[in-house]
Parts: C-alpha cells; sequence; structure tokens
C-alpha cells in the first residue's frame, strides 16, 4: 500500500552531506522524497521532548536534546509502496553497532558514530500514525495517508487513484530501459 512517512536526517546526517545519498537509495527502493527542507531545532526543546516524548525519563535523553540541536536538520516526507517498513529497514537498527552487525549496508551502520548514542544521522517514523504525527509536528501540515489507492477501495477510481497508477506506470518504464 503507499504510504507516506516522515523522515529527518539529525545533525550528523546535515553535516556528512547525506541527502543525496539517501535520495538515492530511497529511489532505489521505489521511495520519493516529496518534501524536504533545511530547519533548526536549535532552542526549540519543547518540540525535541514532544518527539521524543518515549525517552524523556531515559539517563540518555540530555545527550540526545543536545545533540538534536547541536546543527541543522533536514525534516522530508517520503512516499510509497509500504515507505513506513521500506525506510525503517533501509535506516537500520537504533543502535550503530548493532546495526554494523546486522545491517552493515543501512545508512546507520554506513554513517553513524558507534561511540555516541544518539549520533545516528537519520530518523524514521515507525509507524503510518506516527508518520502523520511528526509531518504535522515539523512541516505543521495535515496529511492524508492514501489508503484510497489501494485496489477494489472504494477511492480506486478516485483521481489520486489514477494518479499513483499512473506514476507506476513511470517507474516501470524506467526501470525497463
Ligand atoms: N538514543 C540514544 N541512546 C539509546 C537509544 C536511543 O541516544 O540508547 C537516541 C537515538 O538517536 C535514537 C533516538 O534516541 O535514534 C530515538 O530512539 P528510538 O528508541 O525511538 O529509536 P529510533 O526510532 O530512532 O530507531
Ligand atoms: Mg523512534
Amino acid at each position: 500500500m503507499v504510504e507516506f512517512t516522515y523522515v529527518m536526517l539529525k545533525p550528523d546526517g546535515v553535516k556528512l552531506g547525506l541527502y543525496e545519498e539517501v535520495e538515492r537509495i530511497f529511489a532505489e527502493n521505489g521511495l520519493t522524497i516529496v518534501k524536504h527542507k533545511l530547519d533548526n531545532l536549535n532552542g526549540n526543546k519543547e518540540l525535541i521532548r514532544e518527539h521524543y516524548a518515549h525517552l524523556l525519563d531515559k539517563s540518555f535523553y540530555p545527550d540526545l536534546e543536545n545533540f538534536m540541536m547541536s546543527g541543522d536538520i533536514m525534516p522530508m516526507i517520503v512516499m510509497g509502496e509500504n515507505a513506513v517498513a521500506k525506510v525503517r529497514a533501509l535506516i537500520g537498527p537504533t543502535n550503530v553497532l548493532k546495526a554494523r552487525n546486522e545491517a552493515p549496508d543501512s545508512l546507520r551502520a554506513r554513517f553513524g558514530n558507534p561511540d555516541f548514542g544518539p549520533a545516528n544521522v537519520i530518523h524514521a517514523s515507525d509507524s503510518k500514525e506516527n508518520a502523520v504525527v511528526e509531518i504535522k509536528r515539523f512541516f505543521g501540515i495535515t496529511i492524508t495517508q492514501p489508503e484510497m489507492v489501494e485496489e477494489g477501495s472504494k477511492y480506486e477510481d478516485s483521481g489520486y487513484s489514477k494518479i499513483m497508477k499512473a506514476r507506476r506506470k513511470i517507474r516501470e518504464s524506467w526501470k525497463s530501459r
């Protein structure tokens, strides 16, 4: 199913200039970056606390908060078939050492810093529901997950569905070149 997900280069990912590499890997996997921007969380502790609310009581939280304010970030909206799970697989496990062992081709394995927990270059939503919340948080817009493009759904003949079908055809024609 086509989904939107929220992805974000963290300050280390921006400093390493990873945008083009991420775009290339996503494109190879049928994922499109539909929007991105350079931004900065400096001083916005409230937003960081909201984003990492599930980690507030952890001993490493202060490190994480400072790290997120240590440079520019790059929020992105990504779409594609099974985008949430696909992007999570492409970025790899949270822990960089674990990523190196279990998913050596992943972005976190290749570019993360194994000596500093928060420095794993990239964030991605862990569910479709959280993607909606995180896109609202960082872009201020409420997107609709396009369940409507599912084959056989009551929206199948909607304009949106036609666009998605056309998009698939274009991608397939590129693959066969
Ligand atoms: N983090 C950390 N130490 C840990 C666990 C997490 O510094 O032991 C940081 C790391 O940057 C991670 C972020 O907190 O990406 C959010 O953690 P979460 O468990 O949500 O992992 P993620 O969804 O990013 O894989
Ligand atoms: Mg998480």
